[in-house]
Order: C-alpha cells, then structure tokens, then sequence
C-alpha cells in the first residue's frame, strides 16, 4: 500500500509554484505574518550563483546553442521548454498546442522578455464593448493601485504617452533607442503607427537596494546584479528575509486535500528526490503553479464530495483556454549593410514598441495586437546570421559583383559577416485571442506523468478573428519593412497555413483555465480569485483571466497576485479563513 509520509505541522498558507504569482503571494502573505510553505517543482535557483550572464559564447564548445533541456540555449535561465523528460502532456484530435514550462525556482521568471504591459481600461469589459467573450468582475480602477505599487517595488522604465488603453505606470526613465530603432521608428512614423518607448521591468535606476541595468543585453541567462524582475531576485528575498517562508524544493503537487467540513486541507505531492509521497497540512492553499498546472492540479483533486475535482461545480475548470496570437517577420535592410561598428548595447529587449493603434470597427477582426521590434548588432552567438549564403539575394546588387558560388569559407566568408551583420530587423506581433468554446484542457483518461500524476490533454483552435489578425499583422511588418527600403526574407504565408499564425501555447501566455466572474455557475473563482466552492482555496497565477488582451500576461498576474495576497491577509486578520 501506498505510504503517505504527512507533515504534522500546520502551516497558515501552503502555496504551489514560486513564479510570478507564487513569489508575490509568499512576499504579501509572510509580511503578513502568515507562516507559508511553498511547494516548488523545480530546485533552487539564485541568479548570482547560478547565472551565466558573464559567459561568452566561446566559453563551451555549442556556442550558448540550444539543448534538449534548454530551448533557448544552453546559457539561458529556463530549466524546461515545451516538453519535458517523464512530463507528457496530449492534445486532442485535431489539435495543436504546445505547453512551456520551467521546473526551478521562480519558474518562467527568470528568463521571461521582461515586457511589463498594463492591461487597459477596455480590457476588463471588452464584452460590453463588442459582445464577445466576458467582461472581468473587476475594472482597472480597482487594479490600478497594485499596478502602482508592483511598479513601484519592481522597478519599470517606459515613458508617459497618455493613451487610452495602454494606461502608463509609475516609471524609471527609458534607455535611448538604438540606431536601427530609431530607422523603424521613422518608417513608422511615416505609415503613422505610433513607436514609443518599450515598458520593461529592468531597472534604469538603482531600486530598493537592486543595482540599475549595465546594458549587457543577456536578460534571458537571469540577471546576477538583480537589475531585471525575477522572482527570486526580488519577491522570494524579502519573504525569506521575515523567516517566515519554508521553501521545499523538487516537490511536485499532486491534488489538494480536502477535510470533512469540505474544505482544503492541504497538498499531496511527491517528492522528486526520493519519489516518495507526502503530504502537507495548511489552513489556505493558493495555487500558482502556472495557469494550466493549476488547473490540473484542480481536476486531479477529485473525491466523493468532489468527483469533478476541486472550485469546478461549474464545470469551468480548463475551459476558456488561450495563448496570445502571435508570428514574426524579418526583413533585410540595405541601408544598414556595411555600417560602421556601433553600440547596440542596451537591456535585454527592444528599447521601443508599437502599441496597438486602429479601431476595430474598421476591421475585418476584433482585438489588436502591439508589436516588438528587434535587430541590431548585438553579441553574436550559435547560429548567428544563418544561412548567409542568401543575404545576397536580397541585395540590390548587380549578380556580377557577388561573390562567386561556394565562397563561404575564409576571407569571402568573413567579409560576408561584416557586410550584413547588423542588417536585418525583425518585427513580432502579439494580439489577443478570444476565448472560444473549442479551445481548453481537461485530463487525459490514459496517460499519467512519471509520478503517476494524470497529465492534461489540451483542445485548441483559432476563430477568423484571429488568423484575420495574423493576415494584418502580416502585411503591417511588410509594410514597415519596404517603408524602411529593405526586402520581407520570407514569403507570406497562405491563408491555409494561417498566415503564419504561432501555434497555442507558443507564444506562452497561456490563461483563462480557472476563470474569475461573478455568477459561480459560469466561472470558478469569484472576484478575489476565491474558489466559489471553498472559501479558503484560491488561484494566484493566470487561470484566473477572463480575457487575453494583447498586453502579455506577467504584469497582471503579479497585481492580481498581489490584490489576491492582500484580501487574504484581511480575512485572516478578521478571523473569516
Ligand atoms: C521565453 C519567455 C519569454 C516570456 N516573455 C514574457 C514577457 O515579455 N512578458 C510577459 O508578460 N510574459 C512573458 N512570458 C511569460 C511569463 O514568463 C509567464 O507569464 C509567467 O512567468 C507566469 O507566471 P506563473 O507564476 O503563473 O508561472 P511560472 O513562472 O511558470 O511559475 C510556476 C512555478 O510553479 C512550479 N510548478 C508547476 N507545477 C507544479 C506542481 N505541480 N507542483 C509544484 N510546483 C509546480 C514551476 O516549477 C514554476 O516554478 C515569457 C515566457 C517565456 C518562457
Ligand atoms: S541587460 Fe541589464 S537587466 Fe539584463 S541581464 Fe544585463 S544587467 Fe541585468
């Protein structure tokens, strides 16, 4: 028979994940005075120690290239990718998704794009203004006070711009553009799409005690000086620092328990290192595993009194499942060909971005999307450049003078990479997908992880909306691209391959599957991301999401995390949990 080793302790708060949603929760509710354990899948991670944000590309044999383990290459701060060895996922018929996730401390924080976008006003009640999806039971007036003060403990750079619905924040100032940047700013400015300054949680001033930015541009390898927001650089210190914080690494939460009176008990999970199973006892479980682990989580809580797993009386758990739309088009601009060497140097991402600037009621699709803007001349590393043999192609120069068929080796080779390194941009749109009845996970009746844990199975589709979304963004960075006198170095492509439209989960912004609302009967949690069904359950990650907007993700989650941690504290404090 299976051994339960169970942890005799009572803790005030058990939390699930160590992210962006897990470490806000531990910073709030141990300021509190809350005595919380965390349970955490991964191990230990601190970006000082742990960090090759001082490497260089020749320091291993690959070059920084990718590995199994590391999508992003082998310097980067991501334990994890889209598949991870013993952690299945399936999709079903017909189906498309892919499902990231980093397993150590502070999840996807470490190595996450830093854009730190505010969800607007409309966002919170897209419903009312063009009868899709669902309004949140919230409006941004009652999250603008923790989105001041995340901006204020974390750190963001941006510049005031007074628009409507990409509301500003509290901001360091923003680093100068870059010389290619300030060329795609003044093609778009030319096609009149608006190209401001990007909004990063990176700092350009020291804060609370974190050094600024020194523009070494290596973000994604975790910051060792504690300059980009990270959850172990700046929510897990200050939680451990009131010694009220038990962190218990390579444990895998498998369903939360439930007592007699119907109410959460605790988390079973294995531990990693022995495979063993434990359990651990807490008066207020908070999920933030990642929204769709969360999720799982829940529909593998299943009992007598809950056969359908746990907060899902609704039957909502894993329904409204999107990612953001996303793709990418690069182009090749002659003007930068042969250009001196210059500094690029900067923070880890684009120094501008494009919000969104149409209406849609001119539009074949609703929703917009912003768009990320890249290039430059910035530390080479594997894979660099690739296929170089085809930037003459695009040149405008006569074939005679080209070098000669199979020059690449030795000087005619080096001189290529002189000639063109620097020369290309790249543009990525990121919009927002409604949520649609075709698209959410549930629990695959076949197949369980490497811990026996049942793993879920993802269902995904794109609605016109979308993919009519990807054929504008398609032809807006094409647009930009021959405004700036340069060549798109792909074909567009077709309707059929959605024009080019990432598939789910690719883009990583995955919400909605535990969704908030007022009505339980339509929704799982209530308006402080409560569990309708159990008042002393709650979800501090993205499944609480009533909508995608094109603002990515991680900036809402760490308010809704921190008004979350908040109203918890209170009820604590008044005796009601
Ligand atoms: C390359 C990349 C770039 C990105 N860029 C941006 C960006 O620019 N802007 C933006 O807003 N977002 C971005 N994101 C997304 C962002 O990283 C996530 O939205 C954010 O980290 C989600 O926070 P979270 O707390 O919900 O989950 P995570 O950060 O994934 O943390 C979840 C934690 O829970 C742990 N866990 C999972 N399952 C269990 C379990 N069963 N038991 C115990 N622990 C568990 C995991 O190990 C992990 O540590 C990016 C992501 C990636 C990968
Ligand atoms: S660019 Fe700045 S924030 Fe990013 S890793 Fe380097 S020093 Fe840290």
């Amino acid at each position: 028979m299976l051994q339960i080793l169970r942890n005799r302790k009572m803790f005030d708060v058990c939390i699930v994940g160590s992210g962006a949603g897990g470490g806000m929760a531990a910073k709030v509710l141990t300021e509190a005075g809350a005595d919380v354990v965390m349970l955490e899948a991964g191990p230990m991670w601190d970006p000082v120690k742990d960090s090759y944000m001082f490497k260089w590309p020749y320091d291993t044999q690959r070059r920084g290239a990718a590995t199994e383990k590391q999508h992003f290459g082998e310097f980067d701060a991501a334990f994890g990718g889209w598949t991870l060895e013993g952690e299945p996922y399936t999709t079903g018929s017909g189906s498309q998704f892919d499902w990231f996730r980093s397993r150590m401390l502070g999840g996807r924080t470490n190595h996450w794009g830093r854009i730190s976008l505010r969800y607007g006003p409309d966002d919170f009640r897209r419903k009312t203004l063009d009868g899709l999806g669902d309004d949140w039971p919230i409006t941004y007036d009652d999250m603008k006070p923790y989105y001041d003060a995340i901006d204020r403990l974390i750190g963001i750079f941006g510049t005031f711009e007074n628009l409507p619905n990409d509301p500003d924040g509290v901001f360091l100032p923003a680093p100068q553009p870059r010389c290619y940047e300030l060329l795609i700013k003044d093609a778009s400015t030319r096609l009149g799409i608006p190209c401001v300054a990007s909004r990063l949680s990176i700092l350009t001033q020291p804060l609370n005690g974190r050094a600024k930015c020194h523009f070494c541009g290596q973000c994604g390898r975790g910051c060792a000086t504690h300059s980009n927001f990270s959850s172990p650089s700046v929510l897990i210190p200050p939680a451990m620092a009131t010694k009220r914080l038990t962190i218990v690494a390579n444990a895998m939460a498998r369903e939360v328990t439930v007592d007699e009176a119907g109410l959460a008990s605790g988390v079973a999970y294995i531990d990693k290192n022995t495979n063993r199973e434990h359990h651990v006892r807490a008066r207020i479980v908070v999920l933030a595993a990642s929204a769709c682990e969360s999720a799982r989580i829940l529909l593998n809580s299943k009992s007598g009194k809950f056969p359908h797993g746990l907060a899902n009386s609704s039957g909502t758990v894993g329904k409204y499942l999107t990612d953001s739309t996303g793709l990418g088009v690069s182009g090749f601009i002659p003007q930068m060909m042969n250009s001196p060497a210059h500094n690029c140097d900067g923070v880890g991402g684009g120094h501008l971005f494009m919000p969104w600037w149409l209406d849609n009621r001119k539009l074949d699709f609703a929703r917009g999307y912003h768009i990320e803007i890249g290039g430059g001349r910035r530390m080479p590393s594997a894979g660099f450049m690739g296929a170089i043999q085809n930037y003459h192609n695009y040149t405008p120069t006569d074939p005679a003078s080209r070098p000669p068929a199979g020059a690449g080796y030795g000087k005619p080779l080096k001189d290529d990479y002189r000639r063109f390194y620097g020369s290309t941009v790249n543009f990525a749109g990121r919009g927002e997908m409604i949520p649609n009845t075709d698209s959410y996970m549930d629990i695959d009746p076949n197949l369980v992880d490497k811990w026996g844990i049942p793993v879920p199975r993802f269902h995904f589709k794109f609605s016109d909306h979308e993919i009519n979304q990807a054929r504008h963004m398609q032809e807006t960075f094409r647009a930009l691209i021959q405004q700036m006198g340069g060549v798109p170095t792909s074909p567009l492509p077709s309707r059929e391959r959605d024009y080019g439209l990432a598939t789910g989960g690719r883009i990583i912004h995955e919400v909605g599957v535990t969704r908030m609302g007022k009505d339980p009967s339509t929704s799982a949690l209530n308006q402080h991301c409560q569990a309708h069904d159990m008042k002393n359950l709650f979800v501090a990650d993205a499944g609480p999401f009533v909508s995608n907007p094109d603002k990515n993700c991680t900036w809402t989650i760490l308010a809704l995390s921190m008004r979350t941690s908040t109203y918890i504290a209170e009820q604590r404090k008044a005796g009601a949990i």
